[in-house]
């Protein structure tokens, strides 16, 4: 499990999920033993699961009651999207690559969540069947904030996204009031590209 131990993290629920999540269940079992250190891993495809800081960061700054609608893009190892699911009952999620969301059904199904739906495909253009969400997710980086992510987000919804260069962005807290947009930088930080039409090219 990870350390309740993240600096920086006050939310309890967010140390508390953390704690009780087996991030090792998520990675190859060669990796095992370092799934509880602070970093990123290799998950294939070229892809990596993020460093647990990162996602507690992330998960933080949804600022989650419980009831929201939550819409994740990048599924990746799926381990993000199990803490998700332990705070509400609506998760959709999109991964690009089709490997990566077949194992990402495959082990969250078996830890016991019920209440995930995954879809292969390009999540830079959000998922519109189901929108509108309280809270959209973006785990890969974008050049700029998707419009397609904002428009399909609810009336005082959240999105949490890593904007900027291919290299190194900043994580930006976006939410809409009405029809203002108000966006808040959280911190520096480097994500794998989101590659898509609303992303950067493949
Ligand atoms: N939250 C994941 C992070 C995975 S890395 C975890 O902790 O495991 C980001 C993921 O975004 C990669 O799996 C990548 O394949 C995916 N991705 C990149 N562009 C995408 C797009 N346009 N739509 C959906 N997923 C995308």
């Amino acid at each position: 499990m990870v350390s309740t131990q993240l600096p920086g993290i006050r939310d309890e629920r967010v140390l508390e999920v953390m704690s009780r999540v087996p991030r090792h269940r998520f990675v190859d079992p060669a990796l095992w033993p370092q799934a509880y250190s602070d970093y990123s891993l290799p998950i294939g495809a070229g892809q990596t699961i993020s460093q647990p800081y990162m996602v507690a960061l992330m998960t933080e700054s949804l600022r989650l009651s419980g009831g929201e609608k939550i819409l994740e893009i990048g599924t990746g190892s799926g381990y993000q999207t199990a803490i998700l699911a332990e705070f509400s009952a609506r998760i959709f999620s999109i991964e690009r690559e089709p490997s990566l969301a077949q194992r990402a059904r495959e082990i969250l199904s078996e830890l016991g969540y019920e209440n995930v739906v995954i879809m292969v495909g390009d999540g830079s253009k959000g998922w519109r069947q189901f929108s509108p969400y309280d809270r959209i997710l973006v785990t890969a980086s974008a050049p700029e904030v998707p419009y397609s992510l904002v428009e399909q987000l609810s009336d005082n919804g959240l999105l949490v996204i890593p904007v900027g260069e291919r290299d190194h962005q900043v994580l930006k807290v976006i939410e809409k009031k009405g029809r203002e947009v108000v966006a808040d930088d959280i911190c520096g930080c480097s994500f794998v590209p989101l590659i898509g039409e609303e992303g950067w090219p493949g």
